[in-house]
């Protein structure tokens, strides 16, 4: 149930949804997802949905990190991305492997310190965790090839933009019942925010816990 083979499958049925990267697919297929959940719950970790984490969050959903990760890819630089929302750390681990230094963000401190210990454990080493509130991003380690939010904001999260390098792209759910999965890429001073797809993430909080 948490073999190879399965993860095989996981990866045939991305790319029956439409995911094409190959690097994605590749990177998906050897991480392993039931090392993210809780051990009661592995027997679903291939399956294409999102599962609880403990303290009210969740691991997102195979396909949505599928296809966020396939966005982030698409930079034309690949040296420095940032995630708000680390969770349980799937999708800071596919950003690990993508890019050369993955910084992440988390607001819940419980969270946070497991997630740190299972990306030791699992050899992943250019991820820098970080507890604190991440709506403003991380001005003083900007600019970033990619800002990858995954936690769902009322509104566009304009005052990131300028945290993002040239031909950056910030890619992020906004709303609240309904929500839009949308990216923003930057050229120059130029932005072009593209609109993407129906989603449904957690809510973007304010503060710690
Ligand atoms: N990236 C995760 C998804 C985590 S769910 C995955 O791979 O599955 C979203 C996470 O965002 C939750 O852990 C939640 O606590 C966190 N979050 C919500 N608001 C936040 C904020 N303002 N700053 C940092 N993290 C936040």
């Amino acid at each position: 149930m948490t073999s190879a083979r399965t993860r095989a499958r996981l990866v045939e049925r991305l790319r029956a949804q439409g995911i094409s990267n190959e690097e994605v697919l590749n990177v998906m297929g050897a991480i392993p997802r039931h090392e993210f959940i809780d051990e009661a719950l592995s027997h679903k970790a291939y399956d294409d949905t999102s599962l609880p984490i403990g303290f009210g969050q969740t691991i997102s959903q195979p396909y949505i990190v599928a296809r966020m990760s396939e966005l982030a890819a698409g930079v034309p630089e690949r040296l420095s991305a940032l995630e708000i929302g680390t969770g349980c750390g799937y999708q800071t681990a596919v950003l690990a492997k993508l890019f050369k230094t993955v910084h992440t963000i988390e607001r819940v401190g419980g969270l946070l310190r497991n997630t740190r210990e299972r990306l030791g454990r699992l050899g992943i080493h250019n991820a820098r965790l970080r507890h604190a509130d991440g709506s403003h991003g991380l001005k003083e380690l900007s600019p970033f090839n990619v800002i990858l939010i995954t936690a769902a904001a009322p509104i566009v999260p304009e005052s990131l933009i300028d945290q993002l390098a040239d031909r950056g792209r910030l890619i992020f759910p906004v709303g609240t019942q309904e929500q839009e999965l949308r990216m923003i890429e930057r050229h120059g001073e130029d932005f072009l925010e593209s609109r993407l797809e129906k989603v449904n993430f957690v809510p973007l909080l304010p503060g710690l816990s």
